[in-house]
């Protein structure tokens, strides 16, 4: 076996449903990402600003790195019955993926270092990283319309990581299809109409930015059209066809819905709630990104069109 075949094998042990590895050329559609953030595109999120020019080029990420090895988690499980409103988006309904992803990348990270690395760095959503381009360029999907990594036979429902080592690994052959066709799912089920075109999402737009990055007031014009998401948003996921076909249960506990989520549905759950409270709760989840102040701010606008408490009818998958 090959150390690249031993190198997936270790990262399929560890729970990882996708491995690839590819090399740190500068990634293509850099004009793409300067226009997308001259039109202010990405918000409040001006990080993104400060590291264009290592996502477009990663090998100023880690200078002495010779390959990337990327990584895809499964967070999907399935819904048990019809989705209650407020809706959280699936990720989030279990451990914060930081988490949930840490050990197991920082073990793949360590198993390249006793393979003789001196460099294996593992980024998980952190860092200039980027995380669907050189996904694509591995070989493990495309980018669709939504701006996902889609697998073929397995879908979008992923978290994606990285690991940047000296090593001079064999890369795999880059994905070059585009099996989005005709379709236009994605745009058109857009409720707050967040996509500019295929690929190009005005994020100050989009329920996941306003629910999880946006401080402050959400924008009347957009919060009536939430359709009872309160952190996150599945709807461009949830109507791809290729998760209708491919998707497959997580086999990680980690990203299993919390019982909480079987009750926590009243207009009053976070209102009542204390700092303390939620952090319990809510500490070690995605949902500590706009704390508890923020998710009193989203249960309100989710409640807009959730009607009686409770309820569903909202989009699952
Ligand atoms: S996550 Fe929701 S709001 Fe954002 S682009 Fe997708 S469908 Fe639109
Ligand atoms: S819904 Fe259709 S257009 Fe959108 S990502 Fe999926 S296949 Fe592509």
């Amino acid at each position: 076996m090959s150390l690249e075949q031993e190198l997936k094998a270790k990262a399929a042990d560890l729970g990882f449903v996708a491995c690839g590895i590819t090399d740190l050329a500068p990634v293509p559609h850099t004009a793409e990402l300067d226009d997308w953030l001259a039109r202010g595109y990405a918000g409040t999120m001006r990080y993104l600003q400060r590291q264009a020019r290592r996502r477009k080029d990663p090998q100023r990420i880690v200078p002495e790195a010779r390959s990337v090895v990327i990584i895809c988690d499964n967070y999907y499980y399935r819904q048990l019955g019809p989705q209650a409103i407020p809706q959280v988006a699936k990720y989030a309904l279990g451990t914060d993926y930081h988490i949930a992803m840490r050990n197991r990348i920082n073990n793949l990270a360590d198993w390249l270092m006793a393979r003789g690395a001196k460099t294996a760095r593992p980024y998980v959503d952190a860092g200039p990283v980027p995380e669907r381009e050189l996904a694509q360029r591995a070989g493990l999907g495309w980018i669709g319309k939504n701006t996902m990594l889609i697998a073929p036979r397995a879908g979008s429902y992923f978290l994606i990581g990285a690991v940047f080592t000296d090593l001079a690994l064999v890369t795999d052959a880059p994905f070059t299809e585009d099996h989005c066709g005709s379709c236009t799912r994605c745009l058109d089920a857009c409720p707050t109409g967040a996509f500019v075109g295929p690929r190009v999402l005005d994020a100050t737009r989009c329920i996941s930015y306003l629910t999880i990055e946006h401080r402050g007031d959400i924008p009347e014009t957009l919060a009536d059209r939430f359709e009872g998401w309160a952190f996150g948003c599945d709807i461009c996921n949830d109507v791809c066809p290729w998760n209708h076909k491919f998707s497959q249960e997580s086999s990680r506990d980690e990203f299993r819905a919390r019982p909480i989520w079987g009750t926590a549905r009243n207009q009053d759950f976070f209102e009542k709630m204390g700092a303390d409270e939620f952090a319990d709760l809510f500490g070690d989840t995605p949902l500590e990104r706009p704390g508890l102040d923020g998710m009193r701010r989203n249960w309100r606008v989710a409640h807009r069109v959730a009607g009686e408490p409770g309820t569903g009818g909202g989009r699952g998958a």
